[in-house]
């Protein structure tokens, strides 16, 4: 079987895991530095550019449980067991570094953030992150439910600055006063750092994995968009597994674990470009079963309107 062959041949079959004859395959092929030498080449060949995002989940918890977010029908394991239970485990602080390092070396200027479907701040050695990505000329960004620095006055001063943009999820309140309230309060928190708000009660994404999906109308014309995401996004799951989107916290596309392989085999591989090439095109999302339920483009929900008028 060719090398083009091999890396070509699970593209219509993405969803699966690997088979243990796959993932050996897979090892003795990273041993051989087989993989380094289809990125060195792609890199400079493919005309595909670096990610412009690089999320690195520095730890797997949560300490809220939302009806909107992918994590809350989760019981892989992988943010929730089978009973419902959060699973707790952190990235090894030398990974994280390394990939810091692995983002700078590659000439990476945009936005890192250090959690995926994760409430970063939980995590005690934020801090000492956040000064080292500073101290390397790179952006911090990041996204919050505030639950950890409305209690920590302290950590909002030293974060201030350190954090260049701040996006702030309020989900508690029910009216338009409540919600002024809440802006004004953390405005007041930071005077350096950019701070912005998502607000899914009036501006919820479908996500596949949320309770909300499965009982809103999905519009069909949503699977005709085309998705980019694969372009832009580098996202490492706190047990190095790459998700090729935000909608793919199962790692669903096998696209390698930055724990083994370093950013630039995975990002610039075949497989990668070839999927990030189909999704570009209006029809890719029905190639792969992931994508082919993936309503994420279509325009969004308001939740407070509809629970008004239930
Ligand atoms: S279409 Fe596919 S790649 Fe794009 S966000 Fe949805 S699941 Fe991810």
């Amino acid at each position: 079987m060719s090398m083009l062959n091999y890396l070509e041949k699970p593209i219509d079959n993405l969803n699966n895991n690997p088979s243990k004859k796959n993932a050996n395959i897979n090892k003795f092929l990273i041993k051989l530095g087989i993989y380094k030498l289809i990125a060195f080449v792609l890199r400079k060949t493919s005309g595909f550019p670096i990610w412009s995002n690089l999320e690195i989940d520095i730890q797997s918890a949560c300490n809220r449980d939302c009806e909107f977010c992918p994590r809350y029908h989760d019981r892989s394991g992988i943010r929730k067991d089978a009973y419902g239970r959060q699973i707790m485990v952190k990235m090894p602080s030398e990974q994280v570094y390394q990939f810091i390092d692995q983002a700078s070396r590659l000439g990476f200027k945009g936005k890192i953030k250090l959690h995926r479907l994760s409430e970063s701040l939980l995590d005690k050695r934020y801090l000492e992150f956040a000064q080292y990505i500073k101290a390397k000329g790179l952006r911090l960004c990041e996204n919050t439910n505030g639950d950890v620095l409305r209690k920590n006055e302290a950590l909002c001063v030293q974060l201030d600055g350190l954090i260049e943009h701040l996006t702030i999820g309020l989900y508690d309140y029910h009216n338009e006063q409540e919600k002024q309230t809440e802006m004004a309060y953390w405005r007041s928190k930071f005077k350096q750092t950019e701070v912005a708000f998502s607000i899914p009660p009036e501006n919820c994404t479908i996500r596949q994995g949320a309770q909300v999906y499965l009982e809103v109308m999905k519009n069909p014309a949503a699977l005709d968009l085309p998705c980019t995401q694969p372009n832009r996004m580098m996202l490492i799951r706190y047990d190095g597994n790459v998700s090729l989107c935000c909608e793919d916290d199962g790692c669903h596309f096998d696209l390698g674990n930055a724990f083994e392989q370093s950013l630039q085999e995975i990002w610039w591989s075949y497989k990668h470009i070839k999927i990030a090439k189909t999704l570009e095109k209006p029809s890719g999302r029905h190639r792969f079963k992931r994508c082919s339920q993936c309503y994420n483009g279509q325009e969004r929900i308001n939740l407070l309107q509809r629970k008004n008028s239930n």
